[in-house]
């Protein structure tokens, strides 16, 4: 039986695990994949106070070494959570290790759900097909394949800009298809956007279809001002229009909102007792590491209280 088991080992669930441990609570983390959530797909943060321009890695290796140097903290990595439930205050966590393939049930006091997002995917014609054959959702995994090639990026948001420029680093030019006329991104990156010679802004313009031979040769486009439709020839198509959080194991336990994300109050409590939720998987206003990391802070906070209270 662990004191606190937390789904997720992104920046609010490590941050999470941090308060936890120091306070020698018996923690467990479960991991998807490897610690360090998306902060391991981008190459620099350049907005955490404190840190001036980490390489990204960097960061998350500090704070897994944090997590992981609390004697009452423990990482499980690859495996899948498949279920939560919750009987006489006694919170069940079942899924399955995605390297053996055993299944595993856990059990626990409290629960803090930190189990982030994922990118989104635009359902274009093509976009499935060429998934790996030149559609990416990854600069940092996929930029080195795309060396002096012609690139689209599809988005006007930060993740957008912001890999759009690391892929500047190796593509020969870079579309960047907007569907307004105005970007979202912040004005830093903007800026960087407009002074980078292999930039052009394809704006008001909504991709239509992607298309090729075995791998992306181009892709449709369609300008909503004028109607007006027309093909870009690219290597390489890279999609960053948001993303979805990692919920679908609580539908039917949690109430989501109409995106899917885990409602909670300024405690990070949800409307089940004892369990808590933090960072991207949460309905919340600003994604940023460092939201992430004081959320996770929160929660740690509040579940600790939760079972001091109620004399766990
Ligand atoms: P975002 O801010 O939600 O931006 C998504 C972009 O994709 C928007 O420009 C949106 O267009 C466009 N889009 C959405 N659906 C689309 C569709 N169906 N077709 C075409 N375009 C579509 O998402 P994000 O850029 O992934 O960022 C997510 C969060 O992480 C944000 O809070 C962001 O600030 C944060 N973030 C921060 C940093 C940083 O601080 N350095 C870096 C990365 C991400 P509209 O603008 O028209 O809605």
């Amino acid at each position: 039986m662990y004191d606190i088991i937390i789904i997720g080992a992104g920046p609010a669930g490590l941050t999470a695990a941090i308060y936890c441990g120091r306070s020698k609570l018996r923690t467990k983390i479960i991991e998807k994949a490897q610690p360090g959530g998306q902060v391991n797909l981008t190459e620099k943060v350049e907005n955490f106070p404190g840190v001036f321009m980490a390489d990204s890695k960097k960061i998350s290796e500090v704070m897994i070494k944090q997590a992981k140097e609390l004697e009452s903290v423990e990482i499980d990595e690859f495996k899948d959570v498949k279920s939560v439930n919750c009987k006489d205050g006694i919170i069940e966590i079942k899924g399955s290790s995605d390297i053996s393939g055993k299944d595993f049930s856990h059990q626990c006091k409290a629960l803090i759900l930190a189990c982030g997002a994922q990118p989104k995917k635009l359902g274009l014609k093509g976009e499935s097909e060429f998934t790996g054959k030149g559609v990416s959702y990854c600069a940092i995994c996929d930029a080195p394949f795309f060396k002096d090639k012609d690139i689209v990026v599809i988005g006007g948001g930060d993740a957008a800009l912001e890999e759009a420029l690391y892929l500047a680093k190796f593509a020969k030019s870079i579309k960047l298809i907007h569907r307004r006329d105005q970007l979202r991104a912040s004005g830093i990156l903007q800026d960087r956007i407009k002074n980078n010679p292999k930039m052009e802004l394809v704006l008001s313009s909504i991709p239509l279809e992607i298309s090729g031979k075995n791998f992306v040769e181009k892709i449709s486009v369609k300008n909503v001002k004028t109607g007006k439709e027309s093909e870009i020839n690219c290597s390489g198509v890279f999609i960053f229009v948001g993303y979805a959080p990692n919920t679908k194991f609580l539908e039917g336990f949690l109430t989501l909102d109409s995106d899917n994300y885990i409602i909670t109050d300024e405690e990070m409590a949800t409307e089940k007792q004892g369990i808590f939720a933090c960072g991207d998987c949460r309905k919340r206003p600003f994604r940023q590491i460092v939201t992430a990391c004081g959320e996770g802070a929160v929660a740690a906070h509040s579940a600790e209280k939760y079972l001091t209270n109620n004399n766990r």
